[in-house]
């Protein structure tokens, strides 16, 4: 299953694996992200494609 480009402009929330801390970014940002650095607990982390697919599967009846 492919990431549709329908979320592109939606944000999305993804908890921190660590804290929970929820990282907020648009549908677009998390198609070409690889990782990033909580801002709850400065700790860095995957953001794997399979993550994304749940992402994805969780998120797709906000698409416009
Ligand atoms: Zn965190």
């Amino acid at each position: 299953m492919p990431l549709t480009r329908d979320l592109d402009q939606i944000l999305l929330t993804h908890p921190c694996p660590h804290c929970g801390h929820g990282l907020e970014k648009t549908g677009r940002w998390f198609t070409t992200a690889a990782g990033f650095r909580c801002g709850g607990c400065g700790v860095p982390s995957r953001i794997t494609y399979d993550i994304k697919l749940r992402l994805w599967a969780v998120n797709a009846h906000l698409a416009p």
